[in-house]
């Protein structure tokens, strides 16, 4: 059984899209440093409430964006050359992004755990984007991540309440 922050994103994500925007366009007028740091606070208690294992929703949903570090990184321990492990994985998408060819990715397990953890993309450590002081940076991705990701979905809600509280 999934958190029940997890179910009520499940039960709401259809029909959020509008005030996720609307979430956005309030915030975007506070950008900075305090949001930044409020939004740091309100990531880490959000995902005290939610276990990535339960969702997997980015690892099923976007194919990660993996840079040249990367590729480096993961097929040095793949022991494969670099071109091979492109041409296995990789793909470029329509923003000429270089990406994991798949959805799921062809790294995620059953029991949705990332079997090159320690290795991964940037991109899977960094989303959902809404940590590291961040947030403002990032604020063109958090609407669309809220449909996918029932932590940011949460997290533009509370950072809300705490700004009026
Ligand atoms: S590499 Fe791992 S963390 Fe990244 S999308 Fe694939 S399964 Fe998820
Ligand atoms: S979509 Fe969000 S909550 Fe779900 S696994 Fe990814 S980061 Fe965790």
């Amino acid at each position: 059984m999934s958190s029940p922050l997890i179910e009520d994103w499940k039960r709401k994500k259809e029909k959020s899209s509008t005030e996720n925007r609307e979430i956005i366009k309030r915030l975007s007028q506070k950008k900075g440093k305090q949001l930044d740091v409020l939004a740091d606070q309100v990531h880490d208690a959000v995902f005290k409430k939610i276990d990535c294992l339960d969702c997997a929703g980015c690892c099923t949903g976007i194919p990660p964006i993996v840079t040249k570090a990367d590729v480096t990184r993961i097929s040095k321990d793949f022991n494969l050359k670099p071109a091979d492990f492109e041409r296995q994985y990789l793909t470029v998408d329509e923003d000429g992004d270089t990406v994991m060819n798949a959805t799921p990715c062809p790294f995620l397990l059953n029991d949705n755990k990332c079997s090159i953890y320690e290795i991964r993309p940037k991109a899977c450590r960094q989303y959902p984007h809404t940590n590291y002081l961040d947030f403002s940076k990032n604020m063109r991705l958090h609407a669309p991540n809220a449909g996918i990701c029932p932590a940011v979905f949460h997290i533009l809600r509370e950072i809300e309440n705490r700004i009026r509280n």
